[in-house]
Parts: structure tokens; sequence; C-alpha cells
């Protein structure tokens, strides 16, 4: 591992999580991990394929028939102690995310809080799990309803938060009493294996938690072709997920897809504007501009567009660009050179519509890895930046009239995850918190990620909800036990 000193050296794992067991490549090839700021290799995992899945299938399937029995106190107990666990070692994961991902290393301590917090939540949801009586229509009749695990799941998670797309998923898993087998994405394993060996260290028993890495089409045609996986819970990129779910429906595998975002971020003309800079600053600026709820589309309405772009413009002089570890940085370099030249095909898309750069330096890749953050007015709904996701540090502005119009150009796309929307207004509040189509909706504010929140989208946005109560039932069957009585 390349120039961090770890308080722990053991979290730095080069090897794969199979039923308590750390297994180093064999005769299989490994895969190499690179610092995005860098560039530099910081380690190799193993490059696991399809058996070595079925193995870690195989091991998840042994382990929930003894899991599946504990309490829901044990399991409690136990959830918290790995909460405790990451909270003690908040610095060194950090590092490992910052190393890995590149995120500033305050954004990535952040992310290890948020991660821990959803451990917490759900060691506390695990003693929740209430079912139902329900009056019964015969009578000496009785109508109850338990909840029970779906039984070995699976998870494919992405690389902008290696840790909190992790534990949000597995946390709910064995709080609901499943075993779980994670396939982490290829840029970010470490923090992955990382998680897993405090797992271990907490006193999750073996083959509760497998972590495999390798090459992700074959691991994920392994895990969507086994009967004895009957959960896949997905995060990343829309074509991905859509790919999974044909893959999901040959055993009719319960599915949670969290997909691809477009977020709308609307400023009306009765907004707090210096609030709702603020929120766009949080929101579009955080993980530099790579996270699936980042307002991609700002639309202002037309009396404050000028107010609102001047002010704007002033908070990002506060946006300082470099390597994550370095102190004061909060712009750091993106996951690789394609995320790069997707911002600069955006930039260049708009600006060739008739866009105008008003703050910030033009994006052209001549800078490795790294893009500053720029800002552009006279944004329309056409550009390439208004359809697909930039995940970069472009913030785009569209002027628009009435509230009719934001409406109409916040709904027009096929994704549906977060929206934002400043306005004091009450009767407006509730008029366009009703009309967004999304699964999560900002109302004068610019971070809703919470774990005691249901987080997940609607259209192509994807399926089911992570988080809250309702995260571990998405881990649930539901039965219906009907008694005969005389
Ligand atoms: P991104 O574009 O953000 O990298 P992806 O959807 O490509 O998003 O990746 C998210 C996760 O899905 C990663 O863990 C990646 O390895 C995995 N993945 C990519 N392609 C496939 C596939 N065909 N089958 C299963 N998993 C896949």
């Amino acid at each position: 591992m390349s120039k961090v000193e770890l308080r722990t050296p053991e979290l730095f794992r080069e090897r794969c999580f199979v039923g308590g067991n750390w297994l180093d490549a064999g005769s299989h090839e490994t895969l190499t991990v690179d610092n995005p700021a860098t560039g530099e290799v910081i380690g190799r995992v193993p490059n696991f394929d399809g058996q070595d899945t079925a193995q870690a299938i195989a091991q998840a399937e042994q382990a929930f028939r003894t899991w599946r029995a504990t309490t829901a106190t044990e399991r409690s107990n136990v959830l918290w102690r790995w909460h405790q666990l990451l909270e003690e070692h908040v610095d060194d994961l950090a590092a490992i995310i910052t190393l890995e991902q590149g995120k500033p290393l305050a954004e990535a301590k952040g992310e290890v809080q948020y991660a821990s917090a959803f451990i917490k939540w759900f060691a506390e949801e695990a003693r929740r799990s209430y079912g139902e009586t329900i009056p019964a229509t015969k009578p000496n009749q009785h109508i109850i309803v338990t909840r029970q695990p779906v039984g070995v799941c699976a998870a494919i998670t992405p690389w902008n938060f290696p840790a909190a797309m992790i534990t949000r998923k597995a946390g709910a898993a064995l709080a609901a009493g499943c075993t779980i087998v994670i396939k982490p994405a290829e840029a970010t394993p470490f923090t992955a294996l990382a998680l897993a060996y405090l797992a271990q260290q907490a006193g999750i028993p073996s083959g509760v938690i497998n972590v495999i890495t390798g090459a992700p089409e074959e691991i994920g045609a392994v895990l969507t072709a086994s009967p004895t996986v009957r959960k896949l819970s997905f995060t990343g990129s829309t074509a991905v997920g859509r790919k999974l779910m044909a893959q999901c429906a040959q055993n009719i595998q319960k599915l949670s897809l969290e997909l691809g975002g477009n977020a709308p971020f609307i400023v009306f003309d009765d907004a707090d504007l210096d609030r709702a800079v603020q929120g766009l600053m949080a929101s579009k600026f955080r993980n530099t501009g790579q996270t699936c709820v980042c307002a991609n589309r700002v639309l202002v309405q037309s009396s404050v567009h000028d107010a609102f772009v001047e002010k704007l413009t002033e908070a990002m002089k506060t946006l300082t660009l470099g390597n994550g570890f370095h102190e004061d940085v909060n712009q750091s370099a993106l996951i690789n050179y394609a995320a790069v030249e997707k911002v600069v095909r955006h930039y260049n898309d708009a600006i060739g519509q008739g866009a105008q750069r008003v703050a910030g330096v033009a994006p052209d890749g001549s800078n490795g890895s790294y893009v500053a953050p720029v800002l552009i007015t006279g944004v329309t709904p056409p550009m390439q930046m208004c359809q697909e996701e930039t995940f970069g540090p472009l913030v785009g502005i569209m002027r628009f009239e009435t509230e009719e119009e934001a409406i109409r150009i916040a709904n027009d796309t096929p994704y549906g995850l977060a929206a934002y929307f400043y306005s004091r207004d009450v009767h407006r509040v509730w008029r366009v918190a009703d009309a967004l189509e999304s699964g999560m909706v900002g109302i004068n504010d610019g971070a809703l990620s919470n774990p005691a929140a249901p987080f997940g989208g609607v259209k192509a946005s994807g399926l089911g909800r992570e988080g809250s109560r309702h995260g571990m039932q998405e881990y649930q069957e539901l039965k219906y036990l009907c008694m005969g009585g005389e």
C-alpha cells in the first residue's frame, strides 16, 4: 500500500473473505487497484470467477441455517459491536476510502460515520421486526402475519460510497436474519474487505458475510443464476441494473435496485437564496459531483436568476481542488479518466449549444483525473448534461418562468431518484412536493441521505428502498398463518 500508515494495518487486506477464511488469489490472476489522485498502484485483490462465487454462496447457505435461528437480540448485539468497531477505526477506514476512491479525507470520515450509522440503525431495527394479527373472517379463526428472512442475499455495490453502499445493504440483511455475498466495485475493494475484517472481529459468524472480488459479469451471472440466492440488491448504473433485473427473472429473485438519477434542483422566486446556494453546494459538490443524488439540472426562476448566479459564483470560490489527503482540499480527483471525459463532453456540448461559462475553468481533460469546478448558464433541456448524469463538478443553470414550467422540465426524464426545491410559500411547497416524480424530495434542504429515511427512486432510478424500517423489510418475506379453530 502506497504512502498511508494505518494504525491497524490488518485492515488493509488483499484477500477475499469467504466462509470466515481469507483467501488469496491462488491460481487466479489479481486485479490491480490504483489511487485515482496519483495513478499509483495501491494493491491487488483476487480476480475470482464463477466457481469461487458458487463457493461463497455455499458458505452463505450453510451459515444461513444457524444465523436465521438466532434471536433478534443476538443479531442486534453483534451488529452493535460491528458499529462500534467502525467508529473506533474511523480514521483508518477513511484513509482507505480516500486512497482508493479519492474523496477528500473529511468527506471519507463523514462516509464512515454515515456507513456506521446504518449498522447502528439496523441493530436497533432488528428488535422491532413486528408481525401483525388480522381480525379473522370465520369464528375462532386466527390470522397472523410473521416476517422471515428471505435467505441468502447478494449485494453488488459501486465505487462512489465504498463503505455506505455496503453497510446499508449488509446491515439490513443481517438484521433480518439473512446471510450475504458482497461483490464490491473493482475500483474500491479494500474498503469492503476492511469492513469484512471488522465484521469478523465483531463476532459475526463465519459465512454470514462474504466478500468476493473479480470479474463483474461472471460473478453477477452466478449470483443471479443460483436458486440459493433469494435476493439481489444492486447499486450502480441503470444499464447494468436493467441487465441484472433480466437475469433475476430466471429464479424470480427478489430485487432492489438503486440506479442512476438526474436530480432537478429548483430555486423559486420566493426562496431564501443564501440557503438555496448552500444547499446546492452541498448537493452538487459532495464527492466532487459523483453521487447519484447530486443536483444535475439546476432550474432558477427568471426574477432571481442573476442574484442566484452571483451568490453561487461567490460560494464556489471556497472550492479547492487537490489530492484528497491534503488539508483544505474539498474537491478531488474523479474516479478515472473516463469520468473526466464525460464532464468534458457535457461541457463542450452545452457551450456548443449556446451556454456560457460564468465561473471556473473550462474542462479540457488536460489535468489527468482532476476537473476544476465550473459554472455555466443558458443551459437548456436538450443538452447532454440535462439528459444524463454528469457525475462531476459541472453546474449548469436553466432559467424558467413559471412553476408549471419548472415541474414539467423537472419531470421530463426517465429518472426519478432525488429532487430538490427551495420555496417559502407553504402552498407551493405542498404543490411542488406532490407533483415531482421522484422517490426523495429535498425541500429547502440539499442533503437528504439519512439512515432513518427510505432511500430509493421511482421510474428508471430503481426499485425498493434502503435505510429506515422499509430497508429491512426488503430482506424479509411475509408469511401468513391461518389458524382454524372450533
Ligand atoms: P459505474 O458506472 O458507476 O461504475 P456500474 O453499474 O458499471 O456503475 O457498476 C456498479 C457495480 O456493478 C460494480 O460493482 C460493477 O463491478 C458491477 N457490474 C458491472 N457490470 C456488471 C455485470 N454485467 N454484472 C454484474 N455486476 C456488474
